[in-house]
């Protein structure tokens, strides 16, 4: 039986996608070798690459300028990549702090650059992201950093601020809704949230943006290497950007993003209504910033706790436990996490509260 698995990352993925690998995993289509044990330029493989990129720009409707990248290193090594690929010396970048993300991602900022927070609601309770009106900006800074979700404490930007560069680590809420690409200069996401197994992070930049990087810069480590090279430039995870490519087919047979925005946003609704529905459940994020992939919450009498995180799980309601970081509890309710499985935890929750209330 497959577990109701609220897991923030590695996280869940569509049934249906990890059994057509099953189907294929030891022999695709007729070729008598496994898609991992093949060439990342062979014929195979290729075709993969080329509709998972394919796929990404026709979901997300990428313009013209934007390319869409496969790297490695996860989310955590763009925090880096970015200030080495496009802050230039003497300039400065804005960062907003709403979290553990958005911190780590200022820690690498300031190591390579001068960094300016425009916004600082980091260690709020209850959490939340900034407000676009409170953003403190840099003239002619080179860029602005946001974390559109973030995946700890459940706070998520629901509009986003006008910026000539903005860049944005969406790890855990890309794919998740439409979003105007024109609008970023950068959009990044590690693979093992809302798209595929770990392994891949995706990158999606203005080309132009790349010819910022100085001479110094390592070849692997520019953004610009990757796109000319076609993220080939050296050995491409393949086999994570097989399992993309599938959840992309599966994204757009289930009505591409639009589709996956009014799913998501009922999925995450009635988890709301049942924690604004009790006093004895109190939601962690404010409420306009609450997110719709990972809800976090308490329970008034903290102690209780560990025991509907174990209780849950013998119902099959699997890895509810917040952020080792914050405690409470967390639900991630990815793209490929189930209906039904929301329905199984909120009578759950009214269960354990008539039990222990
Ligand atoms: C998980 C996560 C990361 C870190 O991703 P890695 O791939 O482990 O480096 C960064 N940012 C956000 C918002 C995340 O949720």
């Amino acid at each position: 039986m497959r577990a109701y698995n609220f897991s923030a990352g590695p996280a869940i993925l569509p049934e249906e996608v990890l059994k057509e690998a099953q189907a294929e995993l030891v022999d695709y289509q007729g070729t008598g070798m496994s898609i991992m044990e093949m060439s990342h330029r062979g014929k195979e493989y290729s075709a993969i690459h080329e509709e998972c990129i394919a796929n990404i720009k026709k979901l997300l409707n990428i313009p013209e300028g934007y390319s869409v990248l496969f790297m490695t290193g996860g989310a955590s090594s763009q925090f880096a990549l970015i200030p080495m690929n496009l802050l230039g010396e003497g300039q400065t970048a804005d960062y907003t702090n709403s979290g553990a993300w958005a911190a780590k991602a200022i820690k690498e900022g300031k190591l390579l650059g001068n960094v300016n927070i425009a916004a600082d609601c980091g260690k709020e309770i209850p959490t939340r992201v900034p407000s676009i009106d409170e953003l403190k900006l840099t003239d002619g800074a080179a860029y602005l950093h946001i974390t559109s979700n973030e995946t700890i404490s459940g706070a998520q930007w629901k509009v986003f601020p006008e910026n000539e560069t903005l860049i944005a680590d969406m790890s855990s809420d890309i794919l998740s809704r439409p979003l105007d690409v024109s609008k970023f200069g950068m959009i990044y996401a590690g693979s093992q949230k809302n798209l595929a197994p770990a392994g891949i992070t995706l990158v999606i930049i203005k080309d132009e943006l790349a010819d910022r990087c100085p001479d110094t810069v390592p070849t692997i480590m520019r953004y610009k290497t990757h796109i000319e090279g076609n993220s080939l430039f050296n050995t491409v995870p393949t086999f994570p950007v097989y399992i993309l490519c599938l959840v992309t087919r599966w994204l757009l047979a289930k009505g591409g993003l639009e589709g996956m925005q009014k799913q998501n946003a009922e999925k995450a609704g009635k988890l709301y209504e049942a924690i604004d529905g009790t006093d004895f459940y109190t939601g962690t994020a404010v409420k306009e910033y609450r997110s719709n992939m990972n809800v976090t919450w308490r329970i008034a009498n903290e102690e209780l706790e560990p025991v509907f995180i174990e209780e849950a799980a013998k119902q099959n309601l699997k890895t509810l436990k917040g952020h080792r970081s914050v405690g409470g509890i967390r639900a991630s309710i990815y793209n490929a996490f189930p209906v039904e499985g929301i329905d199984a935890l909120v009578s759950f929750m009214k269960e354990f509260e008539a039990k222990h209330g």
